[in-house]
């Protein structure tokens, strides 16, 4: 199973893909994950790109497409990509890729999302710094303030979840992402799914999308 995730800022890409992940054993290729965990280890890569990443602006094309062609190359078992392709060059490369290594995407699903919900959902979004976990203060709290429900480990936010860097990103989505819909549309077996619903609505939906292509493949 290879796909793609798409959808701004705050649409669940994260929650969902992780789920999916784990049901369809597929390899979770996160590039905003890649790079934080990269920041946190204050690795060469981690500190050519943290300036980007906590002011909400992309990373530049070419650095993205080393990473993520290096996790595509690893990642015979099959792939879901959560955060890429964010630019028309990032598109390109992935076609690329396929065709070199004579693959296909099997499904293109963008989760749609109003953007005032966006900007409430990521400013309340908190993070555990030890297994990755995502709750949210309206609508997924922690059972205990400030502690991860499965690990105990202390929650964060992740410092572009501020309501000046959130806008900012959902500037640049709108600018630079949100043209790979109408490419991707034309070109792939594509979904639209409403991403405003029940996280568990929105599972249930994508599982039955991806069940579906798998079987088709
Ligand atoms: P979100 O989708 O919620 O904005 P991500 O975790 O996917 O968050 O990305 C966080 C940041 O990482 C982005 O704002 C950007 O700086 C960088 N980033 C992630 N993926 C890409 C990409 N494909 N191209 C360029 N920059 C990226
Ligand atoms: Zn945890």
């Amino acid at each position: 199973m290879r796909a793609v995730l798409l959808g701004a800022p705050g649409a669940g890409k994260g929650t969902q893909s992780k789920i999916l992940c784990e049901r369809f054993g597929m390899a979770h290729i996160a590039t905003g994950d890649l790079f934080r965990a990269e920041i946190g280890k204050k690795s060469p890569l981690g500190l050519k790109v943290q300036d980007y990443v906590q002011k909400g602006m992309l990373v530049p094309d070419s650095v993205v497409i080393e990473l993520v062609a290096s996790k595509l190359d690893a990642s015979a078992q099959g792939w879901l990509l959560d955060g890429f392709p964010r630019t028309h060059e990032q598109a390109q490369a992935l076609d690329k890729w396929l065709e070199q290594n004579g693959q296909k995407i099997d499904a293109v699903v963008l989760l749609s999302m109003k953007e005032d919900v966006v900007v409430r959902r990521l400013t309340s979004r908190r993070t555990c710094g030890g297994c990755g976990a995502v709750f949210n203060l309206d609508t997924r709290p922690p059972r205990e303030e400030g502690k991860c429900d499965a690990c105990g480990a202390a929650l964060t936010q992740r410092n572009d979840d501020t309501e000046a860097t959130v806008r900012k990103r959902l500037m640049v989505f709108n600018d630079l992402t949100a043209p790979l819909i109408s490419y991707y549309k034309h070109a792939h077996d594509f979904y639209d799914v409403d991403g405003g619903r029940s996280p568990e609505a929105v599972t249930k939906e994508l599982e039955g999308i991806l069940g579906a292509a798998v079987k088709g493949a």
